[in-house]
């Protein structure tokens, strides 16, 4: 699926839809949640429309490496990598999912418990 006007991640790349840009390169863009969770709370997501982790194929691999390589840049330089953080893919209903445009949430700057809930 090419990139959709209808999904709220999509109209964050095309830039129709406000949001607190921290980064972006020509694959990836990293802004904050509008509900944060902890004191750094970003979603990082790719430009490229794929809807979920269930919807990932091989041609992938590429987009989504880029992905998690920028997602541990960025929390090194929030200074949140050396007391360790959480990056979380929700797929699907019950994992709480509601956008299905892929996001990583990139969660730093508090302590975080085990299980998740
Ligand atoms: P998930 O529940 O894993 O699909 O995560 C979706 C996340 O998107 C939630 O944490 C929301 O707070 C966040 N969110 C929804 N709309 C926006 C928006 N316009 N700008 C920034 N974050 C948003
Ligand atoms: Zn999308």
């Amino acid at each position: 699926m090419q990139n959709d006007d209808r999904c709220l991640f999509c109209r964050v790349v095309a830039g129709t839809i406000p949001a607190k840009k921290l980064f972006e390169d020509d694959d990836v863009i990293a802004f904050e949640d509008i509900n944060p969770q902890a004191p750094t709370h970003l979603l990082v997501i790719p430009r490229r429309h794929i809807a979920s982790l269930d919807a990932l194929l091989p041609e992938h691999s590429e987009t989504i490496g880029r992905l998690l390589i920028r997602a541990s840049e960025i929390a090194r330089s929030r200074h949140i990598a050396s007391d360790g953080y959480r990056l979380v893919f929700n797929n699907g209903q019950s994992a709480g999912q509601t956008v299905f445009h892929i996001h990583a949430h990139l969660l730093g700057g508090r302590d975080f418990s085990w299980p998740p809930g």
